[in-house]
């Protein structure tokens, strides 16, 4: 350990023992200035006025949500009218507001698509509109963003969350939560190790505490500490023995003393708490949607000594905490109906699915040339669709969904002639029709009936690929040497059979929202260039990947999945990590390292020039990896550490930096509970994906 992480180890251990203002081993004055701005001790003393007068059913009451079902300002939390506390109105989700709110929202695309499209400053945008949008519900906290870290793309849910990567997780999540807090509290959701739907009640998940520290945590790490997100959300499931919404290591130890949060915890909502004492003791300050384990229990608990005051008065501080920082009882939601679904957010929404989009293979056939192309046919169950994603709490009922042959028609501009054939078994007139188009687009994939939230939904997939039926349509339309394009929808990982070797286009749409149909259409026809690229690992087949147990209730996860499994198996990906095509070509040339040595403190710039090629205006996506030359701790070949987009045009080169800080690369030494750099070489590796990392150089790293 260097000097300077001894200092600041020390420095949290004494900050978390002192405690900050008010309350015994409670945020630090830093803490809560960057939670609650310059005023925050103001806020503070008034809460300790409130705490002196609340009585202890009062506080009681604050601790729980109000009723099982949410009214058209959301699930409602923590109000004492007659005390001036305003409460909390809380809606999901991860893809707009939900339609519990009575109202038509912008439907985004989900958090995979977002995670595609590897702009952060995009995905602030998003937060942005995505708050705006609860605060015209009438509501003040946006249940979002979903940050579990992709495990497995069996998973339900993997839709709702950014991707695989923890880094590429936390540097999407951290905009997001700005832009959502402008207006309204953000929840960080569902902490932690939440990755299975089927048996996301009762599922123990064992894993060691580096994997959690290096894996599991970070990204919820970088959402308290960078972006100081209002709330955080408990995991139904339990991690080694202890359940998410009373693990004292969690939320005690990790969230609240090592990481200083100073928002509150929220319980997930049905059968997501347990033990009054347990959970009130190690920090779930929220119980939802209704009292079960607290209310009666807890003032029970209280008045038979099981609980002390301070235990209520802490959990009580941070909801009230949350309320005045947040202005909620200056500045109230007002419900504003005619601000959803604006044109801007609509346009928005447009905007991201386009860039979301990833090209997976192209011979050619893409772009289609609308000045060169006559008869275009569009088949495939999803073709004319609205296909937007789970119905779970992610659900969203926008005003309208653009489908894929809406928008292929609408872009065609009347200069081509679009045919929907609607069979899902081509007929031998069909199949000549197929063969007299000059291009054949089949829209396939996944849907709500095949992945989403547990028990209210589809729950977790049963098998990667796609269904017998839409590989058999895919095969026949193949047959006919008609230029085929498959464009692709879903939540994450799909597994291709041998029709792909045959496929002109291959194009990722995901959950595209309202607008992807259009989206779709601006890169069909070439008004953009694609630059979405994977946020997570097409495997060849799922025998590749690390099992996933959703049926037994207790699983163990490793500290390896994604691109760093399958890089330390040495097993090929079909599709890697961070890989997308475009319209143009790329060459990265002349890495250049602000130094060849560095120590833990140092924070080096990584510069690379990027030229493109050919002769279309694209955005590329400079990616970093490192990973150690020689090492007795590293695990995986290498990791995400750093990325950057830049926009080139054809023909010109333009220059990325991207900074790496060393103490980036530390792993968590268990022995002394400290992040530790390993002193070593590393191999630092700068590409376009996880796979194709043609630039490279060694840096020695000394302690
Ligand atoms: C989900 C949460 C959601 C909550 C409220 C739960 O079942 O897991 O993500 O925010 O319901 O709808």
């Amino acid at each position: 350990m260097t000097k300077r992480l001894l200092i600041l180890a020390a420095i949290s251990v004494l900050v978390t023992s002192c405690g900050g203002h008010g309350e015994p081993g409670g945020p630090s004055p830093a803490a809560l200035e960057a939670y609650c701005g310059s005023d925050y001790a103001e806020v503070e003393r008034r809460i300790d006025a409130l705490l002196r007068e609340l009585t202890l059913q009062e506080k009681a009451r604050l601790m729980h949500g109000a009723a099982l079902a949410p009214s058209e300002t959301g699930y409602l939390a923590s109000r004492l009218e007659a005390r001036g506390i305003p409460g909390l109105h809380m809606v999901d989700g991860p893809r707009g507001v939900t339609p519990a709110t009575g109202l038509q929202a912008t439907a985004f695309p989900v958090g995979m698509a977002r995670g595609a499209t590897w702009d952060p400053g995009l995905e602030r945008r998003v937060g942005r509109a995505m708050g705006l949008e609860t605060r015209a519900a009438g509501a003040d906290v946006l249940l979002a963003p979903t940050i579990s870290v992709l495990r497995h793309p069996r998973w339900g849910r993997a839709q709702e969350t950014y991707g695989e990567d923890p880094v590429h997780i936390g540097a999407m999540a951290v905009p997001f939560v700005e832009g959502v807090q402008e207006n309204v509290l953000a929840t960080a959701k569902h902490f932690v190790a939440n990755s299975i739907e089927d048996t996301r009640f009762e599922v123990d998940v064992t894993v060691d505490e580096r994997t959690l520290r290096e894996v599991y945590l970070p990204a919820f790490r970088r959402l308290v500490q960078d972006a100081h997100v209002a709330s955080v959300m408990s995991a139904y499931n339990s991690v080694n023995g202890s359940f998410c919404s009373e693990n004292d290591h969690l939320l005690r130890e990790v969230l609240d003393g090592e990481w200083q949060f100073s928002g509150y915890v929220v319980s997930d909502w049905f059968a997501g708490t347990h033990d009054t004492v347990a959970a009130a003791r190690a920090g779930l300050d929220i119980e939802m949607p209704s009292a079960n384990i607290y209310g009666g229990p807890l003032v029970a608990a209280v008045q038979a000594g099981e609980l002390s005051s301070d235990d209520l008065d802490r959990a009580v501080r941070r909801i009230l905490r949350a309320q005045f920082c947040f202005g909620l009882d200056t500045n109230a939601a007002t419900r504003d109906p005619s601000a959803v679904a604006t044109t801007a957010h609509t346009e928005l929404a447009r905007e991201v699915a386009r860039r979301s989009m990833v090209l997976l293979k192209n011979d050619g056939v893409l772009p289609i040339d609308r000045g060169a192309t006559t008869n275009v046919v569009v088949l495939g169950n999803l073709a004319d669709e609205a296909n937007i994603g789970d119905t779970g709490s992610s659900n969203v009922e926008p005003p309208y969904v653009v489908t894929a042959l809406q928008g292929l028609v609408a872009g065609a501009n009347g200069m081509v002639t679009i045919t929907h054939i609607a069979s899902a078994r081509l007929s031998a007139a069909e199949q000549t029709m197929v063969a007299d188009a000059d291009v054949a687009v089949v829209v396939t994939g996944l849907t709500a009936a095949d992945e989403g939230e547990g028990l209210i939904a589809a729950g977790d997939r049963t098998g990667l690929g796609l269904p017998a039926a839409q590989e058999a349509l895919i095969a026949q339309v193949e047959a006919t040497g008609t230029p085929t394009v498959v464009v692709l929808e879903g939540g994450s990982a799909i597994t291709m059979g041998s029709w792909l070797g045959n496929v002109g286009a291959l194009l990722m749409a995901w959950y595209p929202g309202l607008e992807g149909g259009n989206a779709l259409a601006d890169i069909v026809y070439g008004d953009f260039a694609p630059s979405g690229r994977l946020p997570l690992s097409f495997p060849v087949a799922e025998a590749d990947l690390p099992g996933f147990d959703n049926v037994s209730t207790s699983v163990t996860y490793g500290p390896l999945h994604g691109y760093r499994y399958l890089q330390h198996e040495a097993t090929a990906p079909l599709f890697p990590f961070g890989f997308g095509l475009t319209y143009t070509d790329f060459t990265l040339a002349n890495l250049r390292l602000s130094s060849m040595a560095a120590t833990p403190d140092d924070t080096l710039t990584v510069q690379v020039d990027v030229e493109n090629t050919g002769s279309v205006d694209a955005l590329e996506t400079v990616q970093l990896y490192v990973g150690a030359v020689t090492s007795a701790i590293a695990l995986a070949p290498r990791k995400l550490q750093a990325f950057s987009q830049v926009a080139v045009a054809a023909g010109t080169t333009e220059t990325v930096s991207l900074e790496l800080p060393i103490a980036q690369l530390a792993y968590y030494d268990v022995a002394t509970m400290t992040w530790v750099v390993e002193p070593t070489d590393y191999r630092v590796e700068v590409g376009s994906s996880s796979e194709d990392l043609p630039l490279s150089a060694t840096l020695t790293v000394a302690p």
